[in-house]
């Protein structure tokens, strides 16, 4: 019989010959963003259908390293993995209203006793159930339950790959409070160990206030990372900590405000009386081609939020006939009278559209078209076919610019970001809809407070490659690579001592923790170099008979421009 423990055999090098790599040199042409085309191109993930995503091994490898991150920086904080379920049924959600409210981002699903159920889009509901079958006492809590499971939103517009999907993996922590008090304790603990997470990841992000939306409930702030091809636009301030979602920042405002909102009315179909319109309440004639996407105020202020295939295609306004005669301002012109960071003028969630108000006559860019009248020029971002502005979230910028200025004396500055957690005190919203109590001290039924603390897992791959990536592919921070360094063999066939060189470097990399691919799948230098170049690995070490001869390997970072050529002992000193 064989002895107990048995003995582990020594796990085979990481051989790239024997993993399923499949890069590609095309750039796929449907792919609009940076990290969508280098994701495909790397192979990383594939579609299925819209918003609908299979990882790969490669991508597989990369989302589990920020999963591991989360999850090791929320079991540092003190919070508890479990895991709900993904399918919830429709009982539990009328309990808190949002069978009706949540809207159609919830996917609705029959079994086949006709029963109904909904795919999770986030697990208020589940966990609350949970937490009133199993918390009877204050002195259970506080507590703070998370798990790491997919969900589902049916999306209106899927797009830019697993950044903004339907299906897609977060992380989302609950936690629960006997006091408001230790609510907000522990509400500045997650916020922390968020800035940890984000800093282990190796990415810029930046916290900010937010708006708490469809969730509810009191304090909310946001982590953004930041990166002009996100679809937020943040506001920071260079003379303190202030920065806020331009949503919030935009309610926090003193002073006139864009129309109210009860006077904004939406005209959304697209046709040539829409047109019309707004052409009407601009003064100014547009063109009968345009299809347009209109918000108007009745107070004579009209923002018109025009995309038709002119503003698609980027074609300035004065293309448009009858607004040839206005003077067109350029995009550094608009950028520098917002006080914008650079790529300010990106894809704009319209949701969170802004208004600006100024002494131009009309000025027009790809994406936005800006109308006017006597009062000034308006502008706006726009993407057809999504979510459709909140009037209460257009909001004069100029106010949040002017108003905030004062406060710190630091100048206001507008960024874009992409949103990759949100922690939300929720208060008793939840905890009191489900009836969950527990006794208190003195042996009172007390509603339990509320945190929420979400992390978009799958987003932060895109997103960390939106800030890391250059002409010849991905480059990783560390912390999120699929190995930390790759072994390249040239012409192993020629020489069998490069290939024994190279599986020897690979184990004594692997014996020092470094985590390390053995490229052994024979290709020509060129080709191999720029597979490792697109998918981004740190450290490439290359084992040649030259350098083999030489008594050196080939060593190069992936963000450095030359290669360097080390002997062992300076070569294993590069990951010390
Ligand atoms: P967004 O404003 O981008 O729609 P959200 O505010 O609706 O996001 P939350 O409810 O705060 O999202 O969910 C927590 C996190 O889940 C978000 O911060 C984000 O990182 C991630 N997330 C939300 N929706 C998606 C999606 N469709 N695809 C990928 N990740 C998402
Ligand atoms: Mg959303
Ligand atoms: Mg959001
Ligand atoms: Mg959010």
């Amino acid at each position: 019989m064989a002895k107990w423990p048995l003995p582990y055999p020594e796990s085979p090098p990481m051989r790239l010959s024997q993993f399923h790599l499949h890069t590609s040199k095309e750039t796929p042409a449907e792919a609009e963003i940076v990290s969508h085309k280098l994701m495909l191109k790397a192979g990383m993930i594939r579609k299925l259908a819209a918003g609908l995503y299979t990882w790969s091994p490669l991508g597989l490898r990369v989302l589990r390293k920020v999963e591991t991150v989360v999850r090791e920086e929320m079991d540092r904080a003190g919070a508890i993995e479990l895991q709900l379920p993904t399918i919830q049924p429709k009982e539990l959600w009328e309990e808190s209203g949002r069978w009706q409210k949540f809207g159609d981002q919830l996917l609705k699903i029959r079994d086949r006793k006709e029963a109904e159920y909904c795919y999770s889009p986030t697990a208020e509901e589940a966990i609350t159930d949970f937490a009133r079958q199993e918390l009877s006492s204050y002195k259970q809590l506080p507590v703070n339950f998370y798990q790491v499971q997919t969900k589902f939103r049916d999306e209106i517009r899927p797009r830019f790959g697993v950044m903004r999907a339907r299906e897609f993996l977060m992380k989302d922590a609950y936690s629960f409070h006997l006091t408001d008090e230790d609510l907000a304790r522990e509400y500045r603990n997650m916020h922390a160990a968020y800035s940890r997470i984000f800093t282990r990841l190796g990415l810029r992000f930046r916290a900010v206030q937010a708006d708490s939306g469809a969730i509810g409930g009191d304090a909310s702030q946001e982590f953004h990372v930041l990166a002009d091809s996100g679809e937020d636009a943040i506001a920071f301030s260079t003379g303190s900590d202030y920065a806020a979602n331009v949503e919030a920042a935009a309610a926090a405002a003193p002073g006139p405000r864009s129309a109210p909102a009860e006077t904004l009315r939406k005209v959304e179909t697209p046709t040539q009386r829409t047109c019309e319109d707004v052409a009407a309440l601009l003064g100014i004639p547009l063109a009968r081609t345009v299809k347009s996407v209109a918000l108007m105020a009745e107070d004579g202020f009209v923002l018109a939020l025009v995309r038709g295939d002119h503003a698609v295609n980027g074609i300035k306004l004065g293309k448009v006939p009858g607004l040839a005669g206005h003077r067109l301002a350029g995009e550094a012109e608009i950028l520098e009278h917002l006080g914008c960071e650079p790529g300010f003028l990106g894809p704009l969630n319209p949701r969170k559209a802004v208004r600006i108000v100024a002494d131009r006559e009309v000025a027009a860019m790809a994406d936005f078209v800006v109308g006017a009248n006597e009062a000034g020029f308006h502008l706006a971002g726009v993407n057809w076919g999504r979510d459709l502005p909140e009037p209460d979230v257009v909001a004069d910028i100029r106010n949040v610019v002017e108003g905030d200025r004062a406060e710190d004396g630091g100048e206001l500055r507008l960024a874009r970001g992409i949103e990759v957690g949100h922690v939300f005190q929720l208060g008793r919203k939840y905890s009191q809809a489900l009836g969950f109590t527990v006794l208190d001290e003195n042996g009172k039924a007390t509603v339990p407070a509320m945190g929420c603390y979400g992390i978009g897992i799958s987003r932060i791959v895109a997103a960390a490659i939106e800030q890391n990536h250059d002409d010849a592919g991905i480059v990783w921070p560390e912390a999120m690579a699929p190995w930390r360094a790759v072994v390249c063999v040239i012409n192993p066939k020629n020489d069998p001592t490069v290939a024994e060189a190279a599986e020897a470097l690979y184990r004594e990399l692997a014996a020092a923790g470094v985590e390390t691919a053995l490229d052994d799948r024979g290709l020509r230098p060129g080709a191999m170099f720029a597979d490792i170049e697109l998918i981004g690995i740190p450290h490439r070490i290359v084992v040649s008979e030259r350098g083999l001869a030489a008594g050196t390997f080939e060593y190069r970072h992936r963000r450095a421009g030359e290669s360097e050529n080390l002997d062992r002992a300076a070569l294993l000193a590069r990951f010390g």
